[in-house]
């Protein structure tokens, strides 16, 4: 029999061959991840390539790698480099880690230009021209709005006007200045704060299947969190099977369920991760705009070439109102996406060109 289920407790490479045929759902993670996911049925019928699964904490969430491969020694290998790959990255990116690369940032970087390394570059870079098309919605220098939002969640109350206010002065990618010549970071304000929440994990799982498939395991899925990124599909399948946890969804409403295969989805929803003060549920999603998380019930759901891109569009179009983004949607090539929001006592969803009606169906 094979267990599925991520694995909390232990830090050691937990490895599953199978052979049989299930299916395997991963719901909202204690941490309060949105999506659902429903690999494809677990043997390959090809004779040469069989299933594995791996899964390890990173990131303050699980990661798990699916791929086919032709034998044991190869998946160990790569699984092992991909989540070695995604610890190098955590120790790049975290913000709970003092030693980070992203925390020395904030400490030296509005001194002097600081010389980043090529990931923290290229997800710095990532996230402002994320900012830029969603005009600051997404915005990567959120980390004192971030800390305060994490101070209402210890002591229960909401920051007061000069709080936001001395926090929000220090809110603004564009006091971020990259030098591509010499490869630095420049934070124009003393006290600015990156945070990489909202990107990080996509990006992990994009280098995660990049170096499986440079192993040429190319047939492979890795979910960082609520993150997907998907490679080739299994031999004997369309795509990979992935079901999105949307708040509409419940007894009786199946999940939208999505057939992909080289692509990336990602879902951020209000409803998971929160702050109740008042009664009133504050997302730990913020709009830059008002310097407070997001209120009510909501999610967003990207498709995207990459997962990087689906993780940090999927923030800033829960942030901008949906006719908003659906323009930005339709205005990028390989981008999808699909918006449930409260109408009155019930539901509405949206969905912008192009996104599959196998999913607008299941409602
Ligand atoms: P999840 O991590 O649950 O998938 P998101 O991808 O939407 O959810 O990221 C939420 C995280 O991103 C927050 O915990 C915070 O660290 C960061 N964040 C919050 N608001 C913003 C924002 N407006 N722009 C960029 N990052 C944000
Ligand atoms: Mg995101």
């Amino acid at each position: 029999m094979v267990s599925c289920s991520p694995n909390h407790s232990s830090n050691s490479l937990k490895r599953v061959i199978t052979h049989s045929s299930h299916y395997t759902t991963l719901i909202s993670l204690a941490l309060g991840f949105s999506l659902i996911l429903i690999p494809c049925e677990l043997s390959a019928r090809g004779p040469q390539l069989k299933r594995y699964e791996f899964s390890l904490p990173r990131m303050g969430t699980i990661f798990r790698i699916e791929l086919y491969s032709p034998d044991d020694a190869t998946a160990a290998k790569a699984a092992e480099a991909a989540f070695a790959r995604a610890e190098e990255l955590e120790q790049i990116m975290s913000d709970y880690r003092e030693d980070s690369e992203l925390m020395r940032l904030a400490r030296e970087g509005a001194s002097a230009p600081f010389p980043a390394s090529d990931d923290l570059y290229n997800v710095l870079a990532k996230s402002i021209r994320i900012s830029e098309l969603s005009r600051g919605a997404f915005d990567v220098s959120v980390g004192p709005l971030v800390e305060l939002w994490r101070k209402a969640r210890r002591t229960g109350r909401l920051p007061n006007a000069s709080e936001l206010a001395r926090a929000k002065v220090l809110v603004d990618y564009r006091n971020i200045e990259l030098d591509a010549a010499r490869h630095t970071v420049f934070l124009k304000r003393a006290g600015m704060k990156l945070d990489l929440g909202a990107i990080g994990k996509g990006y992990a799982a994009d280098q995660m299947l990049a170096l499986l498939q440079s192993r040429g395991l190319r047939q492979a899925m890795v979910v960082a969190g609520g993150e997907v990124a998907l490679g080739a599909a299994p031999s004997d399948q369309a795509g990979w099977r992935v079901a999105i946890d949307t708040p509409d969804t419940g007894t009786g409403k199946r999940p939208c369920v999505l057939m992909l295969h080289d692509s990336a989805v990602s879902t951020s929803g209000n409803s998971r991760q929160f702050v109740e003060v008042n009664g009133k549920r504050y997302s730990h999603i913020i709009d830059p705009s008002t310097g407070l998380g997001l209120e009510g019930a909501a999610s967003t759901t990207v498709i995207a070439r990459d997962s990087t891109t689906a993780d940090a569009l999927a923030t800033a179009l829960s942030i901008m109102p949906v006719g908003d983004g659906m323009r930005l949607a339709d205005s990028l090539a390989y981008v999808a996406v699909y918006w449930v929001r409260q109408a009155g006592n019930g539901w509405k969803g949206y969905a912008s060109r192009g996104f599959p009606t196998s999913c607008l169906g299941a409602k």
